[in-house]
């Protein structure tokens, strides 16, 4: 069980320093962050004293053992108009919502219901805090990582010349489930020879060549929490370009992860991969940014690139991912997760990293 008392009072840190009375979210990530709730409807308001979570009649059984909170309320209605009816924001002049994943037609319900009240665009509240995890919560994304390592590991035995992308990308939903996953953190990628340069290819119905590099990007949900692994392997003897490709990545990916540490810029991280594929003469081919935070989402706070203006935290738990991508050739991504510490990060991925030839 979180603490979600702690949680809330970090919270409310934060809208004071905001001159903030309450603050209002619909996103669902976000409401199970501070109320536990794991369902797909439901509205959180977090004043100075109460907080308050709205759900619909699907979720009344659901929310008996679930959820942290002072108040809940099922509605068959809209859940601003009931909040607005049981007067759960009386006295509350300034309102924190969400801009990033705020729905207009809620806002413009907000506006409605609450017309005297102002509305303050929080920034980075909810995800600042969310994105320093707890020990339990980084057991939880450990537990989905090594799930998501023991696929790879199955994976491996099935990529060969003639089965299809489409093929690999459902065995490996297939497998998450099998070993304990709720389900895939995200659609996976399984892009091979000349589509392995798309970044984030959908898999398709081509098949695997012998000759081909393979690359596959996939993660998977644990108790509300993600993995995101990416690795790139040689379907038989890979070209000498690709190898030397290979290694340039790798090179990258070690040096970040040998620098990755509380205090530093996640611009500067950032910044040593991208140095090295650039003193190679790939800088032009490395167009993503080298991470970005995973938990309960597969991309949350913060993002690791060259505009990102955080400091990583002990606690931050990131993705490390350069890749190369030389168009209608081939491309190559490494991904671990790693968990950011006082000093140094740990490496929570465990599949192996030197080019492995199926
Ligand atoms: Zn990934
Ligand atoms: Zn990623």
């Amino acid at each position: 069980m979180f603490d979600y008392k702690e949680r809330i009072r970090q919270l409310r840190v934060g809208l004071e320093k905001k001159k903030c009375d309450a603050i209002i979210t619909s996103f669902m990530p976000h409401v199970r962050y501070l109320t536990g709730f794991s369902g797909s409807n439901g509205l959180c308001i977090v004043t100075h004293a109460k907080v308050f979570f709205l759900t619909d009649f699907r979720y009344k059984e659901q929310i008996r053992n679930e959820i942290s909170c002072s108040r809940s309320f099922i509605t068959s209605g809209e859940l601003i108009e009931k909040a607005a009816e049981e007067k759960l924001l009386r006295g509350c002049r300034r309102i924190g919502v969400e801009k990033e994943y705020l729905p207009l037609a809620q806002y413009l319900d907000l506006r409605r219901q609450f017309g005297s009240a102002r509305f303050v665009p929080t920034v980075e509240c909810v995800e600042l805090l969310a994105s320093v995890k707890s020990k339990d919560e980084i057991s939880r994304v450990a537990k989905a990582v090594a799930i998501t390592d023991g696929v790879f590991g199955e994976i491996l035995k099935i990529v060969k010349p003639g089965i299809s992308e489409l093929d690999v990308s459902a065995e490996i939903s297939y497998l998450h489930k099998r070993r304990g996953a709720e389900k895939d953190s995200f659609e996976p990628i399984v892009v091979s020879g000349p589509r392995s340069s798309l970044p984030h290819g959908r898999p398709s119905s081509k098949k695997i060549k012998r000759g081909e590099l393979v690359t596959v990007d996939m993660g998977c949900f644990y108790n509300g929490y993600c993995s995101d692994l990416t690795r790139t392997v040689a379907v038989g003897k890979p070209s000498e370009e690709a190898r030397k490709i290979y290694s340039i990545v790798l090179e990258a990916q070690q040096k970040a992860i040998d620098f990755a540490r509380s205090g530093i810029g996640a611009k500067e991280l950032d910044g040593v991969a991208r140095g090295h594929i650039r003193s190679k003469g790939y800088g032009k081919y490395f167009g993503h940014g080298l991470g970005h935070g995973i938990g309960l989402q597969i991309h949350e706070f913060p993002r690791v690139s060259a505009r990102s203006a955080h400091t990583l935290r002990s606690g931050n738990v990131i993705t490390v991912e350069p890749g190369i991508y030389l168009p209608g050739k081939f491309g190559v991504r490494i991904e671990d997760d790693v968990v950011i510490r006082e000093g140094m990060c740990e490496v929570l991925t465990k599949a192996p990293k030197s080019l492995i030839v199926v």
